[in-house]
């Protein structure tokens, strides 16, 4: 099936970009969220993506604004879901709250339409069930600021059609995107799977004082020709994000060097508004870090 109308569940930071991209790519888009009110807020994050798509990517303010004339917006799921070939839903990041929305759309969404789930941690099997109809279901994950980090993961659940498979992945790279399929369930798919264990093992090195900061990070960018060590990523990922993760594994697992990761990020960073490069600080000072001086790697 080639994918003519989208329906986008979750109209939030990911919900309204992902909204954008598929109407800047010439479908039709239809937003869901829970009520009017929240949808005001969709247009005008939809309104605010125009300029960073016409500055990012050197697009016209006419192609921009062709967008409007293929988006809609509802707050009643069976009219947004009335003529979708796919619904990606992007609501929060709470088990209840996607099985009860699940349950619903799998009652008013027409049989031949197929679902997708943002979700970046959970696993699309915890879902399928709920869906009424499994085989018509995977996770289609895209990355923070769409337009620019175009990845997107399709990865399936056990009981996921291949023909539905092969079609979100087409449908992936007709919206610009890198299609990049996984054939079996992993949390965190491909891309977290490899950057989270960096991440922790250079925030592990640090706590236990093996090295400093800009150490670790030109250890990393010379041995790999990276641009970018795994402290000057965190900077980009946020450290509240960091913090959180880092918290839920100390209590998860009890591991005493999470704990104290977690402790060094909020006190050193949180408390004195070092939230990484979007509030000008983190573990460097931006614009200028000096990872990016000259000399910084030979030094
Ligand atoms: P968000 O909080 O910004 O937006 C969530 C939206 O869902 C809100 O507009 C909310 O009103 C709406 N919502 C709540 N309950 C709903 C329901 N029952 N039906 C319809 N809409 C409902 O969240 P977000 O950051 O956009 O994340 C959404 C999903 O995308 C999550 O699963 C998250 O893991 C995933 N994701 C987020 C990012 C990111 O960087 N923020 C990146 C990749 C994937």
């Amino acid at each position: 099936m080639n994918y003519k109308h989208i329906t986008v569940a979750g109209s939030g930071v990911l919900g309204s970009q992902i909204a954008f991209q598929i109407a800047f790519k010439g479908f039709n888009v239809s937003v869901y969220d829970i009520n009017d009110e929240v949808l005001v807020r969709a247009k005008e994050r939809i309104e605010q993506l125009k300029p960073r798509y016409q500055e990012d990517l050197g697009v016209t303010e006419e192609e921009v604004n062709a967008v409007d004339l293929r988006i809609s917006f509802h707050s009643d799921l069976s009219a947004a879901v009335a003529k979708a070939d796919l619904v990606i839903e992007a609501i929060p990041e709470v088990v209840r709250l996607k099985v009860d929305f699940y349950k619903e759309l799998g009652k008013v969404a027409p049989d031949q339409t197929n679902f997708a789930t943002n979700s970046s941690t959970l696993l699309p099997s915890q879902f399928a069930e709920a869906t009424g109809r499994p085989g018509q279901f995977l996770a289609l994950h895209f990355a923070n600021e769409i337009w620019k980090n175009n990845t997107a993961e399709i990865m399936k659940h056990p009981g996921t059609d291949q023909k539905v498979f092969d079609e979100v992945i087409y449908f992936a790279k007709a919206i610009g995107m890198v299609a990049l399929p996984l054939n079996k369930e992993q949390p965190g798919y491909i891309l977290n799977s490899l950057l989270v264990p960096l991440l922790e093992a250079a925030q592990k090195l640090l706590i236990k004082e093996v090295a400093d900061v800009e150490t670790i990070d030109k250890t990393w960018m010379v041995a790999t020709g990276a641009p970018l060590g795994p402290f000057a990523i965190l900077d980009v990922v946020g450290i509240n994000t960091a913090y959180n993760i880092g918290q839920a594994k100390a209590q998860a697992t009890g591991n005493q060097e999470f704990e104290k990761v977690a402790q060094l990020l909020k006190l050193e960073y949180i408390d004195k508004g070092k939230l990484g490069r979007a509030t000008g600080e983190g573990f460097y000072k931006y614009p200028d870090p000096s990872f990016m001086k000259p000399g910084f790697l030979n030094s």
